[in-house]
């Protein structure tokens, strides 16, 4: 077995493990696994171990991997920063984008989405740490942008992400996570339809599924370190 399908195996090992120690529902939290500035072939060395879902953030080194890998069952997750000039061929090629955080990128994704394919599924990108130069929108925005997707056809809204600021400390990393949660529960408890938190990454993803993440999102621990620049 390679270094990544081990990897694999691992994590969902330890996800299994964290939705018991925290009393969560078996199979309850879905693993994503993040290939940015990963080649096709470290993709398909998970594939082969039955991880289907992946992750990219920058739009041009994904095309070609999923032509690449055009071949294969794959669900494609989008969870980069998004420019308008992207969001044809994010609509054209993702089944899910995470990192939406206006009306206007969530108009043109709708518009966009071609008619043979289902309604793209989203999350918003909410800027819980409140720091400036992070994406997401912020708290106060939320509403307005939610209702807004709802009117739009072409569009599933399934749930909400973050990426929180990053603690070394289990009990700080809960704290950040907590704030996600509890804005994802208090929409839910409004009647609004929210299936998915998406929150958590290789070095807090314990802290996310205790605070009730049903996504993490997971690069390094799977695929090894990045180059800087990715
Ligand atoms: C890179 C990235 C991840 C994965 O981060 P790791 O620390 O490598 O697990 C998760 N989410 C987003 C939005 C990312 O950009």
């Amino acid at each position: 077995m390679t270094q990544i399908e081990k990897n694999i195996l691992a994590i969902k090992k330890l996800i299994a493990d964290y939705e018991k120690k925290y009393h969560r529902e078996p199979h309850s939290v879905r693993l994503l696994a993040v290939s940015k500035g990963k080649s096709a072939n470290q993709i398909a060395e998970a594939y082969q171990v039955g991880q289907s879902c992946f992750g990219e953030n920058y739009l041009q080194e994904a095309l070609l991997k999923i032509a690449a890998l055009s071949d294969k069952q794959i669900e494609w997750h989008f969870i980069g920063p998004i420019q308008s000039n992207k969001t044809r061929k994010i609509a054209e090629h993702f089944a899910w984008v995470h990192s939406v955080d206006n009306i206007k990128i969530a108009r043109r994704l709708n518009d966009q989405r071609p008619s043979c394919l289902p309604p793209i599924n989203i999350c918003i990108e909410v800027n819980v740490s409140n720091e400036e130069t992070k994406s997401g929108t912020d708290i106060d925005n939320i509403m307005p942008l939610i209702s807004y997707c709802q009117t739009l056809p072409r569009l599933t809204l399934r749930g909400l992400m973050a990426i929180p600021v990053q603690h070394k400390n289990f009990t700080d990393q809960r704290n950040e996570c907590r704030k996600l949660c509890s804005l994802w529960q208090s929409l839910r408890d409004q009647g609004i339809l929210l299936d998915t938190l998406s929150m958590g990454m290789s070095n807090d993803f314990e802290a996310a599924i205790a605070e009730g993440s049903t996504l993490v999102r997971i690069g390094t621990a799977i695929f090894g370190e990045r180059h800087k620049h990715v």
